[in-house]
């Protein structure tokens, strides 16, 4: 038995300059019970099988931290899902291509006692669509016997089978080698926010409408700034802010002070600087004039946040100079303009007074909850099913396309994917996503929901 402790770090492999962004991301894929996640705790350091069990948690995939040679890199689990499924080899496809499409690289494990099946063939011409380079594992072979069983996976056309024994750890080093040199040093996939710390806000709105005045109410006395980390810039670019008792990090509060710049081509530096900020926040607050009637320049900002899929909040300020007459105009304005964004919380508040000020908190916290959160495969499937059930999306010539299953791809924002017979019209799935608000809640996240057509 050549177990291997795979988590002593070399000396050799760490770098000077680390460089910064999100870690690799490798994905483990392939068919059932070909030792998928005993390689990842083989990978991990680790002896005992995982038991995650988070409920409402997605067990599709699950990632983790690893580390080899001093290089940090993620690796994606594909393999918590039961075997017993209906659409099983089209689930496999489907759940392999998503966490592919989430990678940087992906190894595709093989039982090599097996041999091939008509499902890793079905894998593997789903890889080849998603252009990411694949390493073949030849999992099982736990002796030198086993090296022949390895060599016919050549047939597969990934080239070299790399033969590893997942329980035992044969020949994972070697795989980690060869998987490591076709990672990038920092992932072109995964999002660009970190994990943990205090949650990231930014403070947006148009020149004048109150957000110097609200970021002092927040930041009252207890301000602590905070230097730019990239040390690109001699600023103080972000702000922690006790609120409800915990800390949040304001981004790119400079921008907000930096009045300057904002005397000409005002609307250009307030684009730029909700282009900045949203880059690095999770929630945005966006401040409107409530005095004022709603300006493009409102609603562009506000369509930014969810093209960056942003949790958000709305905050009406100035309510302290509100009058009934305006008040009656607001509600038609909102309805009018604001419909696409009607999940969004909204809260009256007043910068100058500090009236409301409160009502921030609960209001991004359930943002973030909906943004961060996760639905399971089955669940979603569930959900699917019934209302496909009652209302069946409408005939077009004769056909109708069908949906095989769906599942959620990714979370922060949530994005769902329908593995579908035939184009969905945009309106069926506008209405999908509708049912979708009302039966998981979602309030303050964007929903993206995406197919992809199997022939
Ligand atoms: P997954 O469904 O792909 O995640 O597969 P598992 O990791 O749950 O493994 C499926 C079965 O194969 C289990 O009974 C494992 O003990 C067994 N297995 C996994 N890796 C190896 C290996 O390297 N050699 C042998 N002989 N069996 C293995
Ligand atoms: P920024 O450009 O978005 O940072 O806006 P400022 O915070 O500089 O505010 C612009 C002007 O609006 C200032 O004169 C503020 O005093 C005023 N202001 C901001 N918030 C309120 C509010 O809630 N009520 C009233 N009446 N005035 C406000």
């Amino acid at each position: 038995d050549d177990d291997l402790a795979l988590l002593d770090a070399g000396e050799t492999g760490a770098a000077e300059d680390t460089p910064s962004g999100p870690d690799p991301v490798v994905a483990i894929v392939g068919r059932p019970n070909v030792g998928k996640s005993t390689l990842v705790n083989r990978i991990l350091g680790r002896r005992e099988a995982v038991v995650e069990d988070n409920p409402g948690v997605t067990r599709d995939r699950v990632s983790y931290k690893a580390e080899w040679n001093g290089r940090p890199f993620t690796v994606v689990d594909t393999g918590g899902w039961e075997s017993s499924a209906k659409g099983m080899a089209q689930r496999v496809a489907g759940q392999a291509e998503i966490a592919a499409e989430l990678a940087d690289a992906v190894v595709l494990v093989v039982d090599a006692l097996v041999g091939i099946t008509a499902s890793d063939e079905g894998i593997v011409r789903m890889l080849r669509r998603t252009k990411k380079p694949v390493i073949l594992a030849a999992n099982k072979v736990d002796d030198e016997r086993g090296e022949l069983d390895a060599a016919a996976l050549w047939s597969l056309g990934l080239g070299e089978p790399h033969p590893v024994s997942g329980m035992h750890g044969r020949g994972v080093a070697d795989l980690l080698d060869i998987t490591l040199e076709t990672l990038p040093a920092v992932s072109a996939v995964a999002g660009d926010y970190e994990i943990g710390g205090p949650r990231r806000v930014a403070l947006l709105g148009r020149p004048n409408v109150g957000k110097s005045s609200m970021l002092n109410k927040l930041v009252g006395s207890a301000r602590v700034i905070v230097d730019d980390v990239a040390g690109t810039t001699r600023d103080p670019v972000d702000e922690l802010v006790q609120l409800g008792g915990r800390q949040w990090r304001f981004v790119d509060t400079a921008g907000i002070r930096r009045r300057a710049h904002q005397a000409s081509g005002a609307d250009f530096y307030a684009a730029l600087r909700t282009q900045t900020a949203l880059e690095k926040a999770e929630v945005a607050v966006v401040l409107i004039d409530a005095s004022e009637t709603l300006s493009e320049q409102d609603t562009r900002i506000l369509s930014t946040v969810i093209e960056a899929g942003r949790a958000l909040v709305i905050a009406y300020n100035k309510w302290d100079l509100m009058e009934d007459e305006r008040r009656h105009y607001l509600e038609r304005e909102i309805e009018k303009d604001l419909v696409q964004m009607t999940w969004a919380p909204r809260v009256n508040v007043s910068a100058k007074t500090g009236w409301h000020a409160d009502k921030l908190v609960p209001a991004m916290d359930t943002a973030l909850e909906s943004w961060d959160r996760r639905i399971s495969t089955g669940r979603f499937n569930a959900f699917l099913g019934e209302l496909v059930a009652a209302h069946p999306h409408p005939l077009r010539g004769g056909k109708q396309p069908r949906i095989l299953f769906g599942t959620q791809a990714s979370n922060r924002p949530p994005k769902f994917v329908l593995f579908t017979t035939g184009f969905l019209d945009p309106g069926y799935r506008r209405f999908i996503v509708r049912r979708l608000r009302e039966a998981f809640g979602f309030a303050g996240t964007p929903v993206e929901l995406t197919m992809r057509i199997r022939e």
